[in-house]
């Protein structure tokens, strides 16, 4: 690893002013994919601006009809809070089921979406439930934030502080496993929000490992609002790996799709 620095961050606006004070800082959160990739030297910023520990950027609170959750909340945190397991169970499921132990002890939403892994699960929440992602500066709608693998709409020096999550009628997130790495080969999340008269009928179906990023599966959402059988996944960008071919990563959107309605709650 090459050398670099190391600076706590006392509060946001510190974090905001090093990070424009030294355009190759980076921010550094829970660490689990941002260590690995500088000590396999992806990566080499000349500092890590740590926001693990700011509390203006932890925790999960309700908001009239959405819940905030910060962005250095741990996913361990997420998975066991019952206020959200009681509004939203799919997002609940779907920080339970992220890596193993130690990752959710050290992961967080923030790190999660910035990076935009295609096989991430929380970018498929984020998306399915009309998810604000708010910065040091700005609001960022979901459907406006994810840009394919690995990119967003987020700034080099901007800072995710949390995520405002809008609470549906039920939701739910089947997801089937690397079985080495825990990452999604398929992961759907489907959402229902009363809107009667909207061609998808209020339902909101996200995707993610199957493609070269997080996506909405429209075709799904409209079947769903007619109450007819989901078509295949069509889309000439599904990943097509040693891990698995593109037709059995099709297959498996259609499977985890039929697994989140059936524990739609
Ligand atoms: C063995 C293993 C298994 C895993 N399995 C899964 C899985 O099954 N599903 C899954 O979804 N994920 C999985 N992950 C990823 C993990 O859950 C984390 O979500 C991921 O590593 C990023 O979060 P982090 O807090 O560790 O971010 P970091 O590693 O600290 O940062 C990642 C990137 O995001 C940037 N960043 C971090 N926080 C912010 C912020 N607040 N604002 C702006 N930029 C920020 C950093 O600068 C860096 O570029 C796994 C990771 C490991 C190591």
């Amino acid at each position: 690893m090459y050398a670099f620095k190391y600076q706590r961050a006392e509060s946001v606006g510190a974090a905001s002013a090093a990070l424009s004070a030294d355009g190759s800082a980076k921010v550094l959160s829970g660490g689990m994919t941002l260590l690995p990739s500088m000590k396999h030297r992806l990566t080499a910023p000349s500092a890590l601006i740590d926001v693990a520990r700011l509390p203006e950027m932890t925790g999960v609170r309700q908001e009239g009809d959405h819940w905030w959750v910060g962005a250095a909340t741990k996913h361990q945190d997420v998975a066991a809070h019952a206020g959200l397991q009681k509004a939203m169970p799919g997002l609940v499921m779907l920080a339970g089921l992220i890596g193993d132990p130690q990752v959710r002890a050290r992961g967080t939403l923030g790190g999660s979406l910035a990076n935009n892994d295609p096989s991430a699960d929380y970018p498929s929440a984020a998306l399915a439930l009309q998810a604000q992602i708010i910065t040091d500066r700005r609001t960022i709608e979901a459907d406006d934030f994810f840009l394919g693998m690995f990119a967003t709409a987020l700034h080099s020096d901007e800072v995710i502080t949390g995520v405002r999550f809008r609470t549906p009628q039920r939701c739910a997130y089947g997801k089937f496993k690397h079985p080495a790495s825990g990452y999604a080969m398929a992961g759907v999340f489907v959402a229902q929000y009363a809107l009667a008269g909207a061609a998808n009928g209020g339902w909101r179906v996200a995707v993610t490992g199957v493609a070269n990023g997080v996506f909405r599966w429209h075709e799904a959402e409209q079947a769903l609002a007619q109450g007819a059988q989901p078509p295949a996944l069509q889309r000439d960008d599904v990943i097509d790996d040693v891990h698995a071919p593109a037709a059995y990563r099709t297959h498996l959107a259609l499977q985890m799709l039929a697994q989140a309605r059936q524990s739609l709650t």
